[in-house]
């Protein structure tokens, strides 16, 4: 095949079956001095495969030049930011990845017995102090390995508490600004799901909850703060309408990177909650990889944690089984140590002046990117804003031109889309969110980048509507790549 570009910076990267030509290899290996047994019965003539029919050929550096091209094409932290709201893709420092990385910690093993554990779980025992000082609630347990699993947990908390006071009763009030996964975990805890409509703020209408919270409702779900990057200011009123009917009030405190070190849920009112240690505490998030979502606790509902707990006993750390009213395991050994390691990293490098200024930076950024952009895109729900914003795309779409368009033209522009089409209360959602790790240079950056795209609506919504212009692909047909993925080249 012949390039019709430059390969070394491309976009344009042909597949390793293009470039293959036959007789090269990647590997040269010395002649074999025993001799050579037949693979068919050392493996079982089925296991064995003569030919693989247009199998690459290449040479190494060949290979190796493919894929590194290849991994440029990953959009990463690393080379910019990422607007994602909701999200919380901040940059986390390299030093936490490092000290994950000590031998020590990294080669620790679960069936490590307890003795030689001592530093591990001192870590973990840190840790549930720390995520305990800092949303001012009684007990922590680190084992949920993301955000909605912490959320099941949370609930089957509430259902265990309410049980043994007698009823779990049958209803969780979830607000419509709540994210997506509260619901969901409501109903797979076995509950009805009764949405509360939000004031034209955008934030829960406390006449309508005190209507709602009947002795019915084990709980209410609230996500604090909200999709919409708003506080629920009434939330401590909103405790106690539900407190006064033996309710209680679950926390999704997953944005808790808008809270830290400026206010605790503890002090609110907040009964369970989880924390998303892999979007506030430092861990790379994203592309699959292992996650850690904790649950704190106020003290009433302490004994129902998942087992096993750390104590000590005569000054060193063992793990507690003998807990009659735990809910059981939710996640084999102890969840994602790595996680726990970084978070605790991070917690220590920044202290707690250092928590509370990234949270204040997080939120100035929001803030910064809304009064900017104010006069460009529709404000649908203009309250102060923590740490992101969510505009909506009516002013151009008066043009043709959706939320999804403005977000791929933004790929254009070099950056990665916002979150496009969420929170679902707002119609052609925006959402955006900088995080504390964005300086104002990048954020200018990225918000000329949109108002130049709010231009081109008005002049040229072609060009907006047919972006982007600069990858290999364009458009694609998203719900047939996600119905009919192809996912195995055929010769
Ligand atoms: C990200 C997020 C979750 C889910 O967390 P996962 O780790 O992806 O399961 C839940 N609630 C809110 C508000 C979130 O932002």
């Amino acid at each position: 095949m012949i390039r019709k570009v430059s390969p070394h910076i491309t976009q344009n990267e042909p597949l390793l079956f293009e470039i293959s030509s036959p007789g090269k290899r990647a590997y040269q290996l010395p002649a074999l001095d025993v001799p050579a047994a037949d693979p068919a019965k050392v493996l079982g003539a089925a296991n064995v495969r003569d030919e693989i029919t247009g199998f690459p050929e290449v040479s190494e550096v060949e290979l190796v030049r493919h894929f590194s091209r290849l991994s440029t094409w990953n959009y990463s932290i690393d080379l910019g930011m990422y607007p994602l709201g909701s999200c919380t893709m901040k940059y986390n420092p390299r030093i936490n990845e490092q000290v994950a990385g000590f031998e020590g910690l990294a080669w620790a093993h679960p069936y490590q017995p307890e003795s030689l554990s001592q530093g591990a779980m001192e870590i973990m025992a840190r840790l549930e102090d720390a995520l305990a000082e800092i949303t001012g609630m009684d007990a922590v347990t680190l084992q949920p390995a993301a955000g909605a699993h912490g959320e099941l947990t949370g609930i089957l908390l509430v259902r265990a508490a309410l049980t043994a006071r007698g009823n779990p009763r049958k209803e969780i009030l979830v607000p419509d600004s709540a994210h997506g996964t509260n619901p969901a975990t409501a109903a797979m805890a076995g509950y009805a799901v009764e949405s509360i409509k939000s004031n034209s703020q955008g934030m829960i209408d406390l006449d309508v909850l005190s209507r709602a919270v009947t002795e019915d409702v084990a709980a209410l779900m609230v996500t604090n703060p909200n999709t919409l990057g708003i506080f629920e200011e009434n939330i401590a009123h909103a405790a106690g309408i539900l407190h006064g009917k033996g309710a209680l009030l679950y926390m999704d405190g997953a944005n808790m990177n808008a809270l830290v070190g400026v206010t605790r849920p503890g002090d609110f009112g907040v009964d369970v909650m989880h924390l998303n240690l892999h979007k506030t505490f430092s861990t790379p998030h994203g592309g699959g990889g292992p996650g850690s979502g904790p649950v704190a606790v106020k003290k009433a509902i302490e004994p129902f944690l998942p087992v096993p707990r750390l104590r000590t006993e005569a000054g060193q750390w063992r793990f507690d089984f003998a807990r009659p009213q735990s809910i059981g395991r939710v996640r084999a050994f102890y969840g994602n140590f790595g996680m726990m390691v970084r978070a605790l990293a991070y917690i220590l490098a920044y202290g707690g002046d250092g928590l509370a200024k990234a949270t204040m930076d997080a939120v100035l950024n929001a803030n910064y990117i809304r009064a900017r952009l104010d006069a460009h895109y529709d404000l649908p729900h203009d309250a102060p804003t923590l740490h992101e914003c969510v505009f909506s795309d009516s002013r151009q779409a008066a043009r043709g031109v959706k939320t999804g368009d403005i977000a791929k033209r933004l790929i254009d522009y070099g950056f990665h889309p916002y979150t496009v089409s969420f929170p679902l209360i707002v119609h052609g959602a925006m959402m955006i969110e900088p995080t504390e790790s964005e300086s104002k240079h990048e954020l200018d950056l990225f918000i000329d980048a949109l108002i130049s795209i709010a231009k081109e609506v008005e002049e040229n919504p072609d060009q907006v509507l047919t972006a982007p212009h600069s990858t290999r692909i364009g458009r694609v047909d998203e719900v047939a790549a996600a119905r009919k993925p192809v996912l195995r080249w055929h010769p």
